[in-house]
């Protein structure tokens, strides 16, 4: 069927025309990429369009019924054959009105037959917080086929799109790439046939096409995270941190299935973090034939040390090593009929693919949507087409089918029982995590270092209380006995220190601290200076020979002290290492602190209960103060995550000429939404953005100027967000970070032993700091030059440029309104 109706996008002088398409198993995180295509590209100046139910939309099109209606929106010229009754046409280019996406009853009708759909500003409003896809997404066993992607290539064309973001997993990316590569094919065929013009031909010469990882298994290579990992893994600890409690109440034992069939990622981290006894996942099964007996081995000593319960984690891919599947059953019978325990058996199925997405999902899909349409307009027919990673904290580009390819490596190499080549496939993360579980589960002698390199290693917690903080305390005492160390707690800071308020931790005493929120050991603000020649004093006394600071930019300031009191007091002169962990982020160089992932998620479970109280009573805003001192980390990363459409930090400041265009832009805003809908907007002010104008001012504001447009209402998160469960991002990475701070304290230590002076590039006092795509140790000269003491903070936040990336969002930048 020859269309040759359609107005060729990209040509010269008309606007790109760009789509977007969810496939695969869906995951949370999907509908904030899709909002972030969609925003991006029309502030990009393209017209969009989603893709409803992936691949299989593609390959239907949209019905001939639609052909001419179709043919009416592509002309660029306002249609008044509109399909959807009631559409909104605000000063955006919204086509349709908002929701009508969302919506099951008289949208799905007027939906119904139609596929392709181009999108406007609105369409996407509220997508950011909510699970699953909302454009639908289904397997498509003719997209496998030649001809179910040729169709697929004729509905592009007749829609004048050659540019395609495609958000799945390996499986739906490699159609991407099999249809970017055969569409020269395509289309010389359907030119053939007549179903496209030679004009169609000619300027749809190429197709760009960008891949995002949606997937909930964390399985592609290349990527630290993909899209929908961190929320399924925020499930499943809820459900094993709920499992756990009945679990010791009744003293059972319980076998969790959780999925990935040869990815263990999300097993490895739902056992770490929660503290699990044992796992099985499919890039490491065990080394023995035997299994059973080494799980029995491991499991009867954790009993035989005093624990009430018993978790194993499977993933659903488990086997053993020569690829015999191993089923949560099996493991079941073997430790009821050998181990006598009573055992029950609970897979987590599809819970883990549901559920408002995870703060990171929602941050993620948003830079890699932003990300991925730069990218595809960036495309050019000579090179690969690329998909969207992350290292780390760096957002990259990498060529689509070499990553892939590396995916599908790991499964080879399973497959092949090649196991060390399936684990050097994953990231870095995957590795440190593996033995940080096996470090901290096992209470063999296996690791245990020579006797003459053992320390006393003591663990401070200083500042505010974070998220993790006791997941590291954790990780630490484990650690330190399975190397042969003695960990030993100092309670309440370097105060409880000074009375004495020191303690060795047993392997027990810690056993379910990973999942508490708080400070166990309790912390404050007292730097060492308070007594420094009494903190020396008791350090010499409890004879330490490495110190764990734990803590925020009291824990550098404390570091600081310490090595200046080097010189006077020699108990001192013993590696000092400090983990950053802080809830407002404001360690200098280090890009994530221990805390400041649960704080951020804290913030976004708020704001959404906010939201709809907002839109279910009336027009109204909210302006939301976060604590944060003169860091604005929570309140731009929190902007971002939530949706807001202001944001206020310290570091950007407050000025009238701002708020008066902020009130410009809230009225225009709330001018353009539709009649008779009320609409909540989020304003979100970090506590200390203004002496002048707080958060009380800001809302007096806003009511008084809002007139009969909105109203506006504050709240203060404060304390709230210090608390609350650790979020399974945080105690991940106290772990791994944990576990490097203990190594540093080893490697100094044992220098010290050997009186070797410390390398002036590798001294025995730093912080541990996560930057760009590295791990590294920061000498604590480099700290301090790099901090703003004043203000406690860094001098250079990584996170500033997303505030451009907040306005585009909301509609501030790039957007002009059409004449
Ligand atoms: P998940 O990680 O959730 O399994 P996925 O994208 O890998 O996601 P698949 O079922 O493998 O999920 O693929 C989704 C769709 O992508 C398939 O139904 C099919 O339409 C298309 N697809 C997958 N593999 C290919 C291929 N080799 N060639 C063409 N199309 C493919």
């Amino acid at each position: 069927m020859a269309s040759g109706t359609s107005t060729p996008g990209g040509a010269q002088g008309s606007p790109k025309r760009l789509a977007v398409l969810t496939s695969g198993g869906d995951c949370s995180g999907m509908n904030a990429a899709v909002r972030a295509v969609v925003k991006m590209g029309i502030a990009r100046g393209c017209e969009v369009y989603v893709v409803r139910e992936g691949w299989e939309g593609l390959v239907r099109g949209n019905g001939p019924e639609h052909d001419v209606k179709e043919t009416q929106v592509h002309s660029g010229t306002p249609s008044t054959a509109d399909p959807i009754p009631n559409r909104r046409r605000g000063n955006f280019v919204a086509t349709y009105g908002e929701g009508e996406l969302l919506k099951e009853g008289e949208g799905e009708q007027t939906l119904k037959d139609r596929y392709i759909i181009r999108v406007g500003w609105d369409d996407v409003r509220g997508f950011a917080s909510l699970g699953g896809t909302l454009i639908g997404t289904a397997r498509c066993a003719a997209f496998r086929e030649v001809e179910g992607r040729r169709t697929a290539a004729l509905n592009l064309v007749k829609h004048g799109i050659d540019a395609l973001v495609v958000c799945g997993g390996d499986g739906s990316l490699t159609g991407a790439d099999r249809l970017r590569d055969e569409w020269p094919e395509h289309l010389a065929a359907l030119k053939e046939r007549g179903d496209i013009s030679a004009e169609q031909f000619e300027t749809h010469s190429h197709l760009n096409i960008v891949g995002l990882v949606g997937s909930i298994d964390n399985d592609m290579a290349g990527t630290d995270m993909t899209i929908g990992a961190t929320t399924a893994l925020h499930r499943i600890c809820e459900a094993i941190d709920s499992i756990s409690s009945t679990a010791s109440s009744h003293s059972r034992a319980f076998i969790v299935e959780v999925m990935g069939r040869n990815c263990g990622w999300l097993a490895l981290m739902a056992a770490i973090a929660t503290g699990a006894d044992y796992m099985f996942i499919p890039e490491r099964p065990p080394t023995s034939e035997d299994w059973q007996s080494s799980m029995c081995s491991v499991l009867d000593r954790h009993r035989k040390e005093g624990k009430r319960k018993t978790i194993v984690i499977i993933a659903e891919g488990a086997h053993d090593c020569n690829l015999k599947p191993i089923s949560p059953d099996e493991v079941k019978d073997v430790l009821t009929e050998r181990l006598g325990l009573d055992t029950r058996v609970t897979t987590l199925g599809h819970t883990q693919r549901g559920g408002a997405p995870a703060a990171y999902d929602r941050i993620l899909a948003t830079l890699q949507g932003a990300e991925a349409v730069e990218a595809v307009l960036e495309a050019t027919p000579d090179k690969p087409s690329p998909v969207i990673g992350i290292q780390e904290n760096k957002i990259m580009r990498q060529p689509l089918m070499e990553a892939v390819k590396k995916t599908q490596d790991v499964a080879k190499a399973i497959a092949e029982k090649d196991f060390n080549r399936a684990l050097s496939l994953r990231d870095p993360e995957f590795e440190d995590c593996l033995h940080a579980f096996r470090a901290t589960t096992r209470l063999n002698e296996t690791y245990r270092v020579p006797e003459a390199e053992r320390m006393r290693i003591a663990i401070v917690h200083t500042g505010a209380p974070a998220g993790g903080m006791n997941a590291a305390t954790r990780t630490a005492v484990r650690y330190c006995l399975c190397h042969g160390h003695t960990p030993v707690a100092i309670y309440n800071g370097f105060v409880g220190l000074l009375n004495g308020n020191v303690a060795e931790l047993s392997w027990l005493r810690v056993d379910q601290w990973s999942t508490r929120g708080g400070s166990e050991l309790g912390t404050n603000r007292t730097l060492p200076d308070t007594d420094l020649a009494g903190v020396a004093a008791k350090l010499a006394e409890y004879k330490i020979d490495g110190l764990l600071i734990v803590g925020g930019f009291e824990g550098m300031a404390a570091l600081n002290i310490l090595e200046k009191g080097r010189k006077e007091h020699p108990s001192l002169r013993i590696p000092l290492v400090h983990l950053p962990a802080t809830i407002s982020n404001n360690v200098p160089i280090t890009e994530w602190s221990v805390g400041s992932d649960t704080s951020i998620n804290v913030l976004v479970d708020a704001t959404d209960a906010i939201k709809q109280s907002a839109s279910a009573s009336r027009n109204r805003v909210f302006v939301v103060e976060t604590q944060g001192a003169g860091c604005g980390y929570i309140a731009m990363l929190g902007a971002l995550a939530s949706g807001a459409n202001i944001v206020y930090t310290p570091e950007l400041g407050m000025s009238l000429r701002g708020l008066s265009e902020d009130v410009d832009f809230l009225k225009k805003r709330y001018r353009q939404d539709a009649a008779g809908k009320s609409e909540g907007r989020l304003v979100i002010r970090s506590e200390k953005a203004s002496k002048t104008y707080t958060t009380e001012v800001v809302t007096n504001i806003l009511t008084e100027e809002g007139k009969d447009l909105f109203d506006a209402r504050y709240v203060s998160l404060g304390h709230t967000l210090q608390g609350g469960v650790p979020s399974p991002r945080d105690r991940t990475r106290a772990i791994r970070l944990t576990v490097k701070c203990i190594d540093f304290l080893e490697r100094h230590h044992k220098r010290k032993l050997e009186q070797l002076e410390p390398e002036w590039k590798d001294p025995d006092v730093a912080t541990i700091v996560i930057e760009g795509a590295g791990i590294r140790f920061a000498p604590l000269a480099e700290l301090l030059a790099a901090s703003d003491f004043k203000n406690r903070r860094g001098k250079v936040q990584w996170w500033s440029p997303m505030k451009n990336l907040i306005d585009v969002m909301a509609g501030r930048r790039d957007l002009e309104e059409p004449a």
